[in-house]
């Protein structure tokens, strides 16, 4: 059996029980997965480090030194072992969560060892389970060593870098690693000059060299690179070649009426741009596929809804799905008057309509009366059947899953003409990969006269002043967000932050209601609290970041954001985007420590310095890598993408996807839906690197099968 695809409880120091975890945890299956879990990044244990150098921006370090003693603290679930660690100088805390009379066992005070660990800070440096070994005057200095991702749940149960690096080292031994597939075409590592796989796979596990490691990484880069863009690219131009849309030849009556007798204002410049480049998608015979972006607030529900008259002009219907129900409301309510205006039938469809009308909408759906259609995920239903769907409008894209975007599209037999909205601008290199073949069009222009935000940053220590700014807005009738970051692994600890902020909030502003919303409460009571807020019944929202998309309340003129610093800066730009809707001054107060470290602070300027979208989203990707960046994440682009960088790795994206060009010229066959790719009649490729292609194709995209559907 080939080695790559052996189970891994068989490979050395894995077994049954961490195989599971293994399995559980990081999706590892195979040796090959493992052999895929790549370092993220090398440090030199060369070096120890002095604890009086630590800092938190550090990643893992080690240090030589000594226990001083070992405590055990907590009971039940709290209980912990700590244990004050010196280098002779200066003194670190080490503290573990589990396994607490293990190595309270295994280590003695007083003898030499090595600790391992990231640094973080709290009343000292610490670092929670380091990997720790005596220290060994004769073992010789172990040069660049690949730090692994692990989770905190493997590490609590005792899986360690060591368990990945004896495991990876076993296989590689291996003699059968010696002959484990290329599974790149050999013309395509001959002409790009690339390191064949399993000199690239040694190598950034256990480089050799600094440069051999420079080589292993771009080799695996490209890969992936390439199997990305050959992948968008054979959906792209299947579609080009193969996919009919609605024909719209007219602009009509609806749209012309509306233009020029309901909106009570100009369309911007880039409104109108948008428009024309939406109209002449629609007006080729071929199916659009277009992703609107624009910033909060930049009037793309108007764009929205003028595409939508578009489509009925021409005789079709049109819905619009958002995210939530909230959302969905609030879109119809936006649609209604005007659709009143032009005579207009439109319903609202989610969970909670009520049965008489639910059947009413079925039926004026399917006998072609019901014009627009406004909803959530209910839209999707099976029951829902539309009888000319022309054109289906998804707002916040990156909620909704790709899977349910191919579902509003099977609802006909010529798919409708669909635009997705997004207000988190994505960086245009990117968009280009994520949405490889979707147009994008942009709003970068905001409607005249709305004043820009007002951004500061505040500390802890100057909650008086931040108070002090609630209260005075509060007295001019206005509406207050205080905001708390999620802390996804640990959700106790979020709610006891917006808990406690509540608690807080309700004390000083006691003559104001007070709503608090965040994910333990039942969607019912949170559509409450919500509505409530909405309604201006209650004067201030405590929340966790459900409150980031979309919600409008043009009344409410304060965000304050607490542990700023937990959040993305798109996400931060998304949040202030919920103040400053209405005519009104607002306020955006980020909250940090006053202990924040200077990466922290550079980060949170960016905020206070520019409102413009699109700069804070290259920004952000710049600083944190594009795998956090919202929109990604369905995209299928998270999990082909191990290793290469789209901030970073431009200088391989553009060989890369020239050889997936290429083979495409050469091979239409590899087209999306062809059955069989190869058998061309072009010499360009072996028939054997034809099958590596189909194979690794088949491998990487199984689980993204649904993007030839939509995007
Ligand atoms: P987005 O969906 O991009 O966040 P909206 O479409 O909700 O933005 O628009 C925000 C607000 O601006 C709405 O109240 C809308 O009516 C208004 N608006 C949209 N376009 C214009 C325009 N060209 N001029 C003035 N106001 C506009
Ligand atoms: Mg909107």
């Amino acid at each position: 059996m080939n080695l790559l695809e052996r189970e891994i409880k068989y490979v050395k120091g894995v077994g049954e029980a961490r195989a599971k975890l293994l399995a559980s945890e990081l999706d590892i299956h195979t040796v090959a997965d493992l052999l895929y879990h790549f370092p993220t990044r090398h440090i030199d244990r060369s070096r120890f480090y002095a604890i009086r150098e630590l800092n938190t921006d550090m990643p893992y370090v080690q240090v030589k030194g000594r226990f001083v003693n070992f405590t055990i603290e907590g009971e039940g679930m709290r209980r912990r072992l700590k244990a004050t660690f010196t280098d002779g100088r200066g003194m670190m805390e080490c503290t573990w969560f589990s396994k607490v009379d293990h190595f309270a066992k295994a280590y003695q005070p007083g003898r030499e060892y090595v600790i391992f660990g990231k640094p973080t800070y709290f009343n000292c440096y610490q670092m929670s389970h380091p990997e720790v070994e005596e220290y060994d005057p004769e073992k010789p200095p172990q040069g660049n060593q690949g730090i692994y991702p692990l989770t905190e749940t493997l590490r609590k149960r005792g899986i360690s870098m060591r368990t990945f690096r004896v495991a990876i080292a076993s296989i590689i031994d291996n003699p059968a690693f010696e002959h484990i597939p290329e599974n790149l075409p050999a013309e395509i590592v001959k002409g790009y000059g690339l390191m064949p796989l399993k000199d690239a796979l040694h190598n950034i596990h256990f480089p050799e060299s600094h440069q051999l490691l420079q080589k292993a990484r771009e080799r695996l880069k490209f890969e992936e690179l390439f199997y990305l863009q050959l992948n968008i690219l054979r959906f792209a131009r299947e579609r080009s070649c193969k996919i009919q849309g609605h024909h719209f030849a007219r602009i009509g009556e609806y749209f012309n009426k509306f233009y020029s007798e309901v909106i009570p204002f100009d369309l911007t410049g880039a409104q109108k741009r948008v428009l024309r480049e939406i109209r002449s998608d629609m007006a080729t015979g071929m199916q659009m596929n277009r992703l609107l972006q624009g910033d909060v607030g930049s009037g793309k529900t108007m764009v929205a809804f003028m595409t939508m008259l578009m489509a009925i002009d021409n005789g079709y219907q049109a819905s619009m799905m958002a995210p939530t129900e909230i959302l969905a409301t609030q879109h119809y309510e936006s649609l209604r008057p005007w659709c009143e205006a032009l005579g207009l039938e439109i319903r609202l469809l989610t969970g909670s309509t009520r049965a008489k009308a639910r059947r009413e909408i079925h039926s004026m759906l399917e006998e072609g009366t019901l014009h627009i259609l406004v909803g959530t995920h209910a839209l999707l239903e099976d029951k829902v059947r539309f009888s000319r769907l022309g054109v289906a409008v998804i707002d916040e894209q990156h909620r909704f899953g790709v899977a349910q975007r191919a579902r509003m599209w099977g609802k006909n037999t010529t798919p409708p003409h669909v635009l997705v909205m997004t207000a988190t601008p994505i960086p245009r290199t990117l968009a280009m990969t994520v949405y490889g073949d979707l147009e994008v069009s942009v709003i970068d222009e905001l409607p005249p006269g709305r004043k820009p935000v007002e951004t500061l940053l505040r500390f802890d220590e100057n909650r008086n002043d931040i108070n002090r700014l609630i209260s005075s807005q509060l007295s001019e009738g206005r509406q207050v967000y205080i905001v708390y970051p999620l802390v996804h692994e640990n959700e106790k600890l979020s709610l006891k932050s917006v808990e406690e902020g509540f608690e807080r909030i309700s004390g000083i502003f006691k003559d104001y209601q007070v709503s608090m919303v965040h994910g333990q409460l039942k969607p019912v009571r949170k559509d409450a609290e919500m509505q409530k807020f909405v309604s201006g019944e209650s004067r201030i929202m405590v929340a966790t970041t459900v409150i980031e998309v979309g919600v409008n309340v043009p009344n409410a003129t304060v965000m304050v954001i607490e542990n700023a610093e937990r959040f993305g800066l798109s996400q931060l730009h998304q949040l202030r985007g919920r103040v400053g809707r209405g005519a009104d001054r607002s306020y955006c107060v980020l909250v940090t420590k006053q202990s924040a470290g200077p990466d922290t602070r550079r980060r949170l300027n960016v905020m206070t310095e520019t409102t413009d979208g699109f700069l804070i989203s290259e920004a952000d990707m710049r600083m944190r890598g594009p795998g956090d960046m919202e929109g990604t994440q369905q995209s299928g682009i998270s999990f082909a993408l191990h290793i290469a960088d789209l901030t970073r790795d431009g200088q391989i994206m553009t060989p890369a996807r020239e050889a997936a060009q290429k083979i495409l010229d050469a091979y239409p066959q590899f087209y999306a839906g062809a059955e069989s790719g190869g058998q061309g009649l072009s010499p360009l490729l072996s028939i054997e690197s034809l099958r590596i292609l189909q194979r690794e194709l088949r491998k990487r995209f199984a689980k993204s099968a649904d993007w030839s559907q939509i995007s």
